[in-house]
């Protein structure tokens, strides 16, 4: 029998703690591995794939032991930091005359999205999670400009052609619900589900009990793998494994998996000190994505202590898988000018939190998912909206290991293989050059 051993050659720096974490209280992270352990399945990243898988195998096979190991703690890494929008339905409903292959490609990205919402939906019901956690709220789509209200307007009939229900709202309407008079007009779309996602992550971990266990702060550092099963070494343990799932998104590509094949894209958050809420109108919670696809996310929060306006802006290519403080610096400036465009009365408003985040997109969108190596099962590469393609890849490679067939295993094995991006340095080249274009061409949306 041979073996082949998977070095990583990096493992994840998440840098500085969001502002999700910020405003929770501390919580204990689960001990580090420190020992060695022998479990059935073996998952490798505590995010949204990694917790979904682990979720989705206790379901199936209770009595199956599983171990997750994260090399950070859990919400440390873009799971816990992102901008909390599960959103059901795609940007882009391919355009043209709604061919039939372009609506049923719709229809099989809603099911991958609506399976991750359910998903959550059935935690939060079990577990009895508040509406801070998890909200079924919907979300609303905003326009800055004539172009966005146009886009935003054909958007809308696209989704009613596919039977799906919206809402395009007026400027006035949607000042009702944001409280300032900036934004053109809105749509919203019910489906969507706003999650606080340091919150959500946590309370999922916080699930686990045996025959499935957890430790933190526990990288792994290679993977030998085998057709009769891996082991894998960490800096204090090992696990002896029948199969391991790689739930570690780009950090697959430092084991050697989808080399070539996936770009490292950050993105930027800032959140606002608290404000009484008084001081802005609307609703005191609600969440918006921008009308062109790489503008703004503008999002309210709302707290016993005061409300908050998060900000997320700007996508920069980092192949290293890290950024600088120079990053966080640059985006700082663009999310501070945003902010005072969107709400020009309360420009005196102070970032109080400022955090990046690491994301795997693919050149043609697909996961980089299924069997990667003897033994070795990958639901990785996030494609940006992790919140349901990340969750919903967790669930289909659980369903695909423990062979239980569903619509949404059907979907992610009609999946293409990503293609190979273009070698360095063109890529790098290339991909900032397309990154710096496409946030031009969302101008103030
Ligand atoms: C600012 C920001 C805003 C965003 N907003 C949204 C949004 O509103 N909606 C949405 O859907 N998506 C959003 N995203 C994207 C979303 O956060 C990601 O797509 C998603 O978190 C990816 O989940 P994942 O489980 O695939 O990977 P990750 O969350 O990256 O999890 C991978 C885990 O693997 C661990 N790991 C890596 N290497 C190792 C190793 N060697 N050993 C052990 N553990 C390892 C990491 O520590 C990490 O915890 C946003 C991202 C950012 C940064």
């Amino acid at each position: 029998m041979t073996s082949k051993t998977f070095r990583a050659r990096r493992l994840p720096v998440h840098g500085v703690e969001s502002g999700w974490s910020a405003l929770l209280p501390p919580r204990e992270p689960t001990p580090a591995l420190v020992h060695a352990i022998t479990v059935d399945v073996l998952i490798i990243g505590a995010g949204f794939a990694g917790l979904a898988a682990a979720v989705r195998l206790a379901d199936l096979d209770p009595s199956l032991s599983v171990a997750i190991i994260d090399a950070d703690v859990v919400g440390n890494g873009a799971s816990g930091r992102n901008s909390g929008f599960l959103i059901d339905l795609p940007h882009d409903i391919s355009s043209g005359n709604f061919g039939v292959g372009a609506v049923a490609k719709s229809r099989n990205e809603i099911l991958v999205a609506r399976t991750a919402i359910q998903h959550y939906a059935r935690l939060a019901e079990q577990n009895g999670w508040d509406r801070d956690v998890f909200d079924p709220s919907g979300k609303y789509s905003v326009a800055m400009t004539d172009a966005g209200t146009e886009h935003l307007a054909t958007y809308s009939s696209k989704l009613k052609s596919l039977g799906e229900p919206n809402q395009l709202l007026s400027a006035a309407e949607i000042e009702d619900v944001t409280g300032t008079r900036t934004f053109k007009s809105g749509l919203f779309t019910p489906g969507a589900a706003m999650v606080q996602p340091t919150a959500l992550v946590r309370a999922i971990a916080d699930l686990f009990h045996e025959p499935v266990r957890l430790f933190e702060r526990t990288p792994a550092l290679s993977i030998e793998s085998s057709s009769s099963g891996c082991t894998v070494k960490t800096p204090k343990g090992e696990v002896r494994t029948a199969r391991v799932i790689l739930a570690t998104n780009g950090h697959a590509e430092s084991f050697g998996f989808g080399s070539g094949e996936l770009l490292h894209i950050f993105t930027y958050a800032s959140l606002t000190e608290r404000f009484n809420y008084s001081a802005l109108g609307g609703y005191r919670k609600w969440g918006a994505t921008p009308a062109a696809p790489m503008g703004t996310t503008v999002r309210r929060i709302n707290g016993p202590d005061g409300d908050r306006i998060l900000i997320r802006s700007r996508y920069t290519y980092h192949p290293t898988i890290e950024v600088g403080a120079a990053s966080i610096k640059n985006a700082a400036d663009l999310h501070d000018r945003k902010f005072a465009d969107r709400f020009p009365d309360h420009r005196h408003l102070k970032m109080q939190y400022r955090w990046a985040g690491a994301m795997a997109l693919t050149r043609n969108s697909v996961p980089l998912f299924g069997q990667v190596a003897d033994s070795v099962f990958a639901a990785c590469a996030c494609n940006g909206i992790g919140g349901t393609k990340s969750t919903a890849a967790g669930v289909a490679i659980a369903e695909h290991l423990l062979g239980h067939q569903s619509q949404l295993g059907e979907v992610f094995s009609a999946f293409d293989k990503p293609h190979a991006l273009p070698p360095r340095p063109f890529i790098d080249v290339g991909a900032r050059l397309n990154l710096a274009y496409r946030e031009w061409r969302a101008g103030r949306e």
